[in-house]
């Protein structure tokens, strides 16, 4: 009887052992931000028989299991596809998590097709904030470059890699100097545009199953390789 005591005690002891690095350890926190419905755009627009709030929160969702499975803690910025957040409340959101990195889901609208990669090249200000820091925007710049090439590894032939771009080409970026969501993230950010909506090979893509996982995936494997870049899992001080 005592002998199965002892084993059993040890056992325990053993499997507890176990569980100890793991239990220790903190995980890195990602921030997933599927776009709209904001302050600016429902983005609840009909394109191609889809929407880009539906499309953003479609692989959001699949990152989403893809990162905690790879032992992220994974934080999402709303809890239901039409729920409408302000973009500065989705940064503040990040920061208070403390996450490695944000990851902004959005589906781009204009002539050209493919994705791209956003990150904060210029400090902007709105409501009589300015930033993000030069740090920020430096750890920004890394990541962009990371994920960016991951998905133009994954994606090979299915859609066009538009490349890294600064926030400041973007329309809101270009007269704020920087992103909302950026400008108040005190974490590294970044602002995929997925697809070009209105095209509707690019469409096409992402609104089927396979299309969401493979773009789920693609943008999976960079914040991956981000996240592993530097000592405490990522978040870059
Ligand atoms: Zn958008």
């Amino acid at each position: 009887m005592r002998s199965v005591l002892v084993l059993a005690g040890f056992l325990c002891l053993a499997a507890c052992c176990a569980c100890l690095p793991v239990m220790s350890q903190e995980r890195a926190v990602v921030c997933i931000d599927p776009g709209h419905p904001s302050e600016v755009n429902s983005g609840l627009e009909r394109q191609n028989g889809t929407t880009e709030t539906h499309i953003d929160w479609a692989v959001a969702l699949k990152l989403q299991k893809i990162l905690a499975l790879k032992g992220f803690k994974v934080v999402m910025t709303k809890s239901a596809e039409k729920q409408m957040v302000r973009n500065k409340d989705r940064a503040l959101i990040a920061n208070r998590a403390g996450a490695a990195l944000m990851v902004r889901l959005h589906c781009d609208s204009s002539k050209d097709k493919g994705y791209a990669v956003y990150y904060p090249d210029r400090q902007g200000t709105k409501e009589g904030t300015t930033g993000p820091t030069k740090e920020i925007m430096e750890s920004s710049r890394a990541a962009a470059e990371v994920v960016d090439g991951a998905m133009s590894r994954a994606l090979n032939g299915t859609l066009k890699n538009g490349g890294v771009r600064g926030d400041s080409k973007t329309f809101v970026g270009g007269k704020q100097g920087a992103l909302t969501g950026s400008i108040f993230s005190q974490v590294p950010v970044l602002t995929i545009e997925m697809v070009v909506l209105n095209r509707k090979s690019d469409a096409d893509f992402i609104r089927s199953e396979a299309g969401q996982s493979r773009m789920a995936q693609a943008i999976a494997d960079g914040v991956v390789q981000f996240a592993g870049t530097s000592r405490d899992g990522g978040n870059i001080k």
